[in-house]
């Protein structure tokens, strides 16, 4: 515990929480084969805020924190905002399956293994998986004065549904 910052721990606690609300703390059900680096992860805290089930592994806390993050087929997070006063934004590192992401006005953009993304701060955006396959990004929070996130509104299955 001492070497647990005290953020750590609360994020550990909250991870705990969320799997036993989702029911226990097994790894995502990934398809066999499915080769993601980093084990899948369990229930995410955060599912309030996706369609559909995503799974959550801390990789590191230190420096430029790292989550690896698995999307069920279909499942994405609702349209979102990383604020920062100053530095911050996200990095997505697409690692297995194919999926989305898309900023706001423009078009999405598909994501497969390989990809890399920039999200300044400020920018309203959702990621996820494709209708038809399970994703995995690993997600880094770049460093912030003052971060946090805006949860917006779902992404509408008449608007993800339009995509291939
Ligand atoms: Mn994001």
């Amino acid at each position: 515990m001492t070497l647990m910052s005290k953020s750590a721990a609360l994020f550990a606690a909250a991870t705990v929480a969320g799997a036993a609300a989702a029911g226990g703390s097994a790894q995502a059900p990934v398809p066999a084969g499915y080769d993601a680096v980093f084990p899948p992860g369990t229930p995410n805290p955060y599912n309030k805020f996706f369609t559909g089930q995503s799974y959550l592994q801390p990789i590191i806390r230190e420096g430029v924190p790292a989550f690896n993050v698995t999307f069920e087929p279909g499942c994405r997070n609702f349209w979102h905002i990383h604020n920062a006063k100053k530095g911050g934004g996200q990095i997505l590192l697409a690692v297995a399956g194919r999926g989305w992401y898309q900023e706001e006005g423009k078009p999405a953009r598909e994501l497969k293994k390989g990809d890399a993304v920039y999200i300044a701060p400020g920018v309203k955006h959702w990621h996820g998986a494709a209708r038809d396959s399970w994703f995995t990004h690993i997600a880094l929070e770049v460093p912030a004065e003052g971060g946090s996130t805006t949860w917006c509104e779902p992404v509408s299955d008449e608007e993800y549904g339009r995509l291939p």
